[in-house]
């Protein structure tokens, strides 16, 4: 029977493990914990029952299960790279506390605030900072739900907070918000039947070209000049942006490319392919949201917020930018995961070059990036 050492080595230690935090909040022993950026389990080996229940909960494991578990939540209609769904809209939140304090079009903080007086859910997990530092918190009122507004880089374990929604907060109606990894890792836990899972009755996502280790980009910040406890806001458009006591500091993509997490670089999922809703930013003007409704569930609640007047929509001509994005990194993604997989079994740069029928400054270029994530 696989256990927790199959995890660490085929998942953890192998630098694919995207920090979803389903197995630290599985193991019914609390053995496997947050620690140093990844999961871990510091119990000695004896101690442990060696039960699966973490290897089992890993859907990285298991991605060919995904297009099942998306046939049977989302259904399988019109698909183009950017998933199937039932309406998109470009859309901004109405409420000026929320205006003042959100990422981009304050719609995720509005459907969250929405959902709970509507009483469709009784809590979320949601991503809040320590400084800048993301963490996992239980979001139960406006006040919480504001708090954690606005996006923060780095990995964050979402997912293990719901064992302290359901058991310490009694939750039942739980809405997961998380970038697409996370969003993927809680359907595959309500497919498989893990029973905190069941509690999980939405999931909001974000769209997500890629994701930033917290340590590098502060210390870049402080390459400026810049003290991460006086930044007001984190952005990536065009450039990476922080924004601090009245300055702006854009630094080229390329800057920040040592900070992508190993796992990132094969993600194939941008525009959370499973949640109920997914939202970003790209392609919408500055302040609005992009929005895609993919599910009944989703489209009620959407439904709901407009005819309370909580959000201004305006119509989208087509969804063609977001498709391309989309269509991008999943080639980029599938294209570093053969690159990994072959030097894994021992070939070199020119090598994978000629047999994928790519140039070799590619190969090392994304070879190199893996190998400074792992050193
Ligand atoms: C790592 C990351 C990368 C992203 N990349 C893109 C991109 O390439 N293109 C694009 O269009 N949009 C991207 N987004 C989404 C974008 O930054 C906004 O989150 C989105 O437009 C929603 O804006 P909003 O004003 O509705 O959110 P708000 O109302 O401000 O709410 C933001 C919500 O995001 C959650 N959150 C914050 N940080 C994290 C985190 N690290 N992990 C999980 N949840 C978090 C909080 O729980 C909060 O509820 C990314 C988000 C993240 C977290
Ligand atoms: S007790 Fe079970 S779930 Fe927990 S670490 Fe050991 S094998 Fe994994
Ligand atoms: S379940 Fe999530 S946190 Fe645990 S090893 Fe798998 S991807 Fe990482
Ligand atoms: S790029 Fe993929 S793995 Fe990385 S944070 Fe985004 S969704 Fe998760």
């Amino acid at each position: 029977m696989p256990s927790y050492e199959d995890l660490e080595a085929r998942i953890i230690d192998t630098g694919e493990c995207t920090v979803c935090g389903a197995c630290i909040l599985a193991c019914p022993s609390f053995h496997v914990k947050f620690t140093d950026g990844r999961p871990k389990r510091l119990k000695r080996s004896v101690d442990c029952v060696g039960c699966s229940i973490c290897y089992d909960a890993c859907y990285v494991l298991r991605h060919s299960l995904i297009k099942d578990i998306e046939g049977s939540v989302i259904g399988r209609g019109k698909r183009e790279s950017t998933g199937s769904f039932r309406r998109a809209t470009l859309a901004r939140t109405q409420d000026v506390g929320i205006a003042g304090t959100c990422q981009d079009g304050g719609i995720v903080s509005t459907l969250l605030l929405y959902a709970l007086d509507s009483g469709v859910i009784d809590g979320a997990l949601v991503v809040g900072r320590d400084g800048w530092v993301p963490v996992e918190r239980i979001a139960k009122t406006r006040e919480d739900i504001l708090s954690a507004a606005g996006t923060k880089y780095g990995v964050v374990p979402v997912l293990r907070a719901l064992r302290a929604a359901v058991v310490d907060h009694g939750m039942s109606n739980v809405c997961v918000v998380g970038s697409p990894c996370h969003i993927q890792s809680i359907r595959y836990l309500k497919y498989k039947g893990l029973p905190l899972a069941s509690s999980v009755s939405l999931a909001v996502g974000l769209f997500c070209r890629e994701n930033y280790e917290y340590a590098g980009i502060a210390e870049k910040a402080r390459a400026y000049g810049l003290d991460m406890e006086m930044v007001k806001r984190l952005d990536v458009r065009d450039t990476f942006e922080i924004y601090s006591d009245g300055r702006k500091v854009s630094l080229d993509i390329t800057e920040v490319k040592s900070c992508v997490p190993r796992h990132c670089l094969v993600c194939q999922d941008f525009a959370a392919e499973l949640a109920d809703i997914a939202v970003g930013s790209d392609i919408s003007n500055r302040g609005w949201c992009t929005v895609i409704i993919r599910t009944e569930e989703g489209d009620g609640i959407f439904a709901g917020m407009e005819q309370r007047g909580l959000v201004e929509t305006r119509s989208m001509e087509d969804l063609c930018g977001i498709e391309e994005i989309a269509h991008r990194k999943k080639e980029k993604g599938k294209q570093t995961g053969q690159i990994f997989r072959l030097s894994e079994e021992g070939l070199d740069a020119s090598e994978i070059a000629s047999k994928l029928g790519i140039a070799e400054e590619r190969v090392s270029h994304r070879l190199e990036r893996a190998t400074d994530r792992e050193t």
